[in-house]
């Protein structure tokens, strides 16, 4: 007894009982969703990273972090469920694991996004002085400017920053950074000016 590969129903012969679908074409019908639904993630993961820029949060690289390691995670176990069907083994729980995971980039993007377009709140002036700065290029490329910071139990803030700023800041500079407090309480950061 196994289940059917398109609806999930138990089967026990070629054709299931319940959707009416062959074997093969079951599994044909669920690698082509399994393929649409990581291209639905996919552009999760493209719309988590335009939020993050457009609204950077101040703690942005954990979240990040944290958003990698989901991503790999969830595309290792697609490449688990993809192996299984080739093998024709059962993948009913982790079929199910794996389509909840979908949706997590965009609920994540959305979460950043409302956090930041909803705030309606005047910005908080922080004094700061510029330590350093720090740069990676590539797919995602991230700026931060490392400044002395003003939270009491902080040493260091890694602010998000786009290239103007990241290009007009030294080491030693004085800067304000307007920090939002975020309709959802998570603090982001909508610029930095020379004092
Ligand atoms: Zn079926």
């Amino acid at each position: 007894m196994t289940h059917c590969l398109n609806c999930g129903a138990e089967r026990d012969a070629d054709i299931c009982e319940s959707c009416g679908l062959s074997t093969a074409a079951a599994e044909f019908s669920i690698r082509r969703s399994l393929l649409n639904r990581t291209a639905v993630f996919l552009l999760g993961g493209i719309a988590f990273v335009a939020a993050s820029g457009r609204y950077p949060a101040l703690e942005l690289d954990p979240i990040l972090i944290f958003i990698g390691l989901l991503f790999f995670l969830t595309l290792g176990l697609g490449m688990i469920v993809e192996r299984r069907i080739l093998k024709h083994q059962e993948v009913e729980v982790l079929k199910r694991l794996y389509y909840g995971l979908i949706p997590v980039p965009w609920l994540l993007a959305l979460v950043l996004f409302g956090n930041g377009a909803f705030d309606s709140s005047k910005p908080q002036i922080e004094p700061a002085r510029v330590i350093g700065k720090f740069a990676m290029m590539g797919p995602v490329p991230s700026r931060r400017l490392i400044v002395s910071s003003w939270r009491e139990d902080h040493h260091l803030e890694r602010v998000p920053v786009d290239r103007g700023d990241f290009d007009r800041f030294t080491s030693g500079d004085v800067v304000d950074v307007q920090v939002h407090g975020g309709l959802i309480g998570i603090p982001w950061v909508s610029g930095v000016s020379r004092q």
